[in-house]
């Protein structure tokens, strides 16, 4: 694989388009996926902790979320074509469920976040399956579990904040074959 290296976080060195590619065909195989978008506060937050900079390393796919990587990567001496945020992320996947009439599953942020987003999709975005969400404060991860093993979403979001995301997805990915992406305070701007 071909990634470089900032402080120990290996991020994938290619384009914006090269990876919605990637995810293109990742969605038309069934493929199960992880996507990490990794900021500065996640890359510092790996150098202190051991097994969530492995967690992240064993991602799928680490992409550089805000120009603080990029400029990062130019001052090693090793650049990365450009940006690729996780909101943006979370917009192509969502025009990509449309496109193909994908299922998707979302969970975490606040209850009435997270119901104004699932509101937003099936307002905008009619062709997308919504097979389910939940908020993110809930005290056992295994009814969630059950629930996206069953509905079996092709697109799992997770907006519980970072690590608690990567965590989460780390453990649970194996239940279903879907890409599964960490969000972060996504669905708060989305549905806003
Ligand atoms: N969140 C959640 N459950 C938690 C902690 C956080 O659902 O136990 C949500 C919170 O409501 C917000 C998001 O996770 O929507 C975290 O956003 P933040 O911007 O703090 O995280 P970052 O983008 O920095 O990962």
């Amino acid at each position: 694989k071909n990634r470089i290296d900032i402080l120990g976080t290996q991020f994938d060195n290619f384009t914006e388009d090269q990876f919605h590619q990637h995810l293109d065909y990742d969605l038309d195989v069934n493929k199960n996926r992880f996507i990490v978008t990794a900021n500065p506060e996640i890359v510092l937050a790996a150098r202190e902790d051991k097994k969530f900079l492995k967690i992240i390393n064993s991602a799928d796919y680490v992409v550089p979320d805000g120009i603080g990587i990029i400029k990062g990567a130019n001052s090693l001496g090793t650049p990365l074509p450009e940006r690729i945020t996780g909101f943006d992320t979370l917009k192509y996947l969502i025009n990509s469920a449309n496109k193909k009439h994908l299922k998707v599953y979302l969970l975490g942020a606040k209850p009435e976040v997270i119901s104004a987003t699932a509101k937003k999709i099936e307002t905008d975005y009619p062709n997308v399956d919504l097979v389910g969400y939940h908020d993110g404060y809930f005290k056992e991860d295994q009814p969630i579990i059950d629930e996206i093993a069953e509905k079996k979403p092709n697109i799992v979001l997770v907006a519980l904040g970072f690590p608690k995301q990567e965590y989460f997805i780390d453990k649970y990915r194996k239940n279903a074959d879907a890409i599964w992406i960490g969000v972060g305070g996504s669905f708060d701007v989305f549905s806003g």
